[in-house]
């Protein structure tokens, strides 16, 4: 077995794992990089997760209307494919350049709390390092439902947008934000889509009419949604999955595609109950490094594991999963390697996020149950999109569709929290965080000077209608 030392070990080219790599390799630190797969340099996000998905999304927007959906779909998914395999390059080039930096690819397990053992093949590798950070991401929780792990229609996303034949009917277990997106995506395309969701709605964090106004433009693109519902047994025949749920009587009105009420019949049966921290095959245990009950790698405000050189960064730790989170989560562990070490998860103000249906629902701070539920006295404002004379902006892109809604703290007038169901809501919401972090007032931010035509304009006039 060959031998390595490093300063930093990294396993996983993650957001932040890549980050950090980059920086102490720039310093002449001795960085090593373990990867999985050649097919992963430089994460989910890249290869498999954000944008290949946005860009699913954005494509689907721009088919001439003569041209066939399904023949758009596979042209759209190689287009995707190109802009990943491009963006998976420059990020193998971006360390592989440094010339402290290793990249090695295999399947990273811990020997000890600072010996590491890399397989890939016959081929093994031992690296000892006295900083080791674990970026291993998350991986698709498959629901133990009956008949669901043996089908052979089952799919993950990953798998659903790899491949250039878009089912025909599709069925979306879990209608949160990920079973949404996916939905929204592949709806777009022209597939059947039904969303078979057990709360009595969809996006059940979300407030009430922000959730029934996304329903509400996902039943205009034709997807079904069936909520209430429980889904009991998947069972292949006649080439298709059956999928077959019990409803509570909160169930939507039965689908075009079902075979009976109680199922639905799908070319590819989607799990989209969440993704759970990576940690399987790491042998955490060897590190005497320890989990939560939820299965992440238990970390404190520094992101330090249960062994103090030893960090967990990314999905793995069991923090929200975004890609932003990961690259905060790089900064805290910078700030510690080589800055101050006064940076920590407890300085994380209004983290925004955006489910990328069209138009966007993006979200910041406490939706208005949270508001009341923590004690505020609040005013809110929500005023669908289309009521908005002072935003033309989305008149002139074409969709008019959903609302905007903000809710405010009646003493002090501090912005509490917003959901945007817009065209460009995606970027509207991060001016809301900064003026949230930043402690901008509802009424400063309802009296700003702001471009027109704009979407930010909308802000003047849903303030002005707070009550
Ligand atoms: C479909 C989808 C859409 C998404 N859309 C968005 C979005 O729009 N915006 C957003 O912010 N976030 C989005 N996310 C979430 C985002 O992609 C993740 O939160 C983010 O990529 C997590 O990054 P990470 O740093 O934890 O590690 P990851 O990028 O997940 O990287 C982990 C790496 O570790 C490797 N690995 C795992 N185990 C080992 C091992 N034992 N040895 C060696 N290597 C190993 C894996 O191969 C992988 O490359 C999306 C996710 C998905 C799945």
């Amino acid at each position: 077995m060959e031998n390595l030392h490093a300063d930093l070990l990294v396993i996983g080219f993650g957001k932040g794992g890549k980050s950090l790599a980059a920086a102490l390799g720039a310093r002449g630190q001795r960085v090593v990089m373990v990867e999985e797969s050649d097919q992963m340099y430089g994460g989910t996000c890249i290869n498999i997760g954000c944008v290949p998905t946005k860009s699913l999304i954005h494509l689907a927007s721009t088919r001439p209307q003569d041209a066939d959906p399904r023949a758009w779909y596979a042209a759209s998914v190689a287009s995707t494919a190109a802009l990943t395999t491009a963006m998976r390059g420059k990020n193998f080039q971006m360390l592989d350049t440094i010339d402290s930096v290793t990249v090695v690819t295999g399947t990273a397990a811990f020997l000890d709390d600072k010996r590491v053992e890399v397989t890939a093949g016959e081929d093994r590798l031992e690296i000892t390092a006295d900083t080791i950070v674990v970026n291993t991401g998350a991986q698709t929780l498959v629901p133990d439902i009956p008949g669901l792990r043996a089908s052979a229609h089952l799919v993950t996303g990953t798998e659903l947008i790899a491949s250039p034949d878009l089912p025909r009917r599709l069925a979306v277990i879990g209608g949160g934000y990920q079973g949404i997106e996916f939905a929204a995506l592949v709806a777009r395309y022209g597939a059947e889509v039904t969303v078979l969701e057990t709360a009595a709605r969809i996006l059940p964090r979300e407030d009430e009419d922000v959730a029934r106004a996304a329903e509400e433009i996902l039943r205009e693109e034709g997807v079904t949604i069936l909520t209430g519902v429980r889904v009991t047994e998947v069972r292949d025949a006649d080439g298709a999955a059956v999928v077959h749920y019990d409803a509570d009587g909160a169930a939507g009105s039965v689908t075009a595609n079902s075979a009976t009420a109680g199922s639905v019949i799908a070319d590819a049966v989607l799990a989209a109950a969440g993704r759970a921290p990576r940690t399987a095959g790491l042998r955490l245990e060897a590190a005497g490094v320890t989990t939560t009950a939820r299965g992440a790698i238990e970390v404190d405000e520094r992101l330090r594991t249960s062994r103090p050189h030893i960090f967990a960064i990314g999905d793995v730790n069991g923090g929200p999963q975004f890609t932003y989170i990961s690259l905060d989560d790089y900064r805290i562990v910078a700030d510690q390697l080589i800055g101050d070490g006064k940076r920590s998860t407890a300085d994380r103000v209004a983290v925004p996020s955006t489910l990328f249906m069209t138009p966007p629902l993006a979200r910041v701070g406490l939706t208005e149950d949270q508001a009341r539920a923590a004690g505020h006295t609040i005013r809110v404002a929500s005023r669908p999109v289309a009521s908005l004379a002072a935003m033309p902006r989305a008149r002139i892109l074409g969709d008019v569709r959903g609302l905007m809604k903000f809710v405010v703290d009646a003493e002090t007038d501090e912005i509490l929290g917003a959901a945007l169901l817009s065209v460009d809501a995606q970027e509207l919401i991060n001016t809301v965080a900064l003026a949230m972090r930043a402690g901008v007032t509802a009424s400063e931010l309802r009296d700003s000077i702001w471009t027109h035509p704009s979407s930010t304009e909308a802000f003047n006039e849903v303030l002005g209608s707070l009550r």
